[in-house]
């Protein structure tokens, strides 16, 4: 075996393999994360295409660290996107991600007015972004710019490499986040790595729409998208039960 074949782990799949894999695996969607896929947009944007040809969507879950040339291409593909606001304040993301705010924030815009379905994930960490006024800017954010339907899922740190001496998240601070999206708004807010999955309910007769376990899901959306309790439209993509 050449030598250098040693030196990164993985298999090399061409965009046309990945997806044929994907469609004889029955899988209904190929997300790119893990890592930041902006690093391989060129390549996740050949398996987008060949994917929606193939009646596969595409799930983009990402930093949000897109240029505007980028997003007009590539958002006719996009399905869904999980962007990681990791914080609203700019020293924030320059002192521990060294990057800026405001490009994070007009690629959501970007993604909300192209009609992407749109998520935003926010790791909340004790002492760096964990400020109560912090986390309703960002709730008045997605509100407001995005839409009161857009999805926050508000997660739980956990000490890890350069961070290992910050103590995890409190679970109150993540109820804490909970109740500020909702005060601000929004109809979907989740806490997440908390070690139970969190249900959808309707936003408008709050009834139990989608209950989340380990073993799968239960699905109260009628086949066309619908509340089955009182006839609202769902918002999110391929809501609907099989
Ligand atoms: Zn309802």
């Amino acid at each position: 075996m050449p030598r250098e074949q040693h030196l990164i782990l993985g298999n090399e799949l061409s965009p046309a393999e990945i997806v044929s894999s994907a469609v004889s695996s029955s899988c209904r969607s190929i997300a790119y994360t893990y890592t930041e896929p902006t690093i391989f947009f060129e390549y996740s944007y050949d398996i987008a295409r060949l994917a929606r040809n193939a009646g596969i969507a595409n799930i983009y879950v990402s930093n949000g660290y897109m240029s505007a040339e980028m997003l007009e291409l590539f958002h006719p593909w996009l399905d869904a996107v999980n962007i990681d606001l990791k914080a609203f304040r700019d020293a924030t993301y320059r002192k521990h991600v060294g990057a800026r705010l405001q490009p994070v924030l007009d690629s959501l815009k970007r993604l909300s007015d192209y009609g992407v379905w749109l998520e935003v994930t926010t790791l909340v960490i004790p002492g760096v972004n964990d400020d109560i006024r912090e986390l309703q800017d960002v709730a008045e954010f997605i509100a407001t710019e995005l839409g009161p339907a857009t999805p926050w899922h508000v997660s739980r740190f956990f000490p890890q490499y350069k961070m290992a001496q910050t103590l995890p998240t409190p679970p109150e601070t993540l109820h804490q986040a909970e109740e500020i999206g909702r005060k601000a708004g929004l109809k979907h807010v989740y806490t997440g790595n908390l070690g139970a999955e969190t249900d959808t309910s309707c936003a408008v007769c709050d009834k139990l729409l989608i209950r989340r376990n380990r073993f799968g899901i239960s699905n109260w959306v009628d086949k066309r998208g619908r509340c089955s309790h009182c006839g609202t439209r769902v918002a999110g993509v391929g809501m609907a039960s099989e």
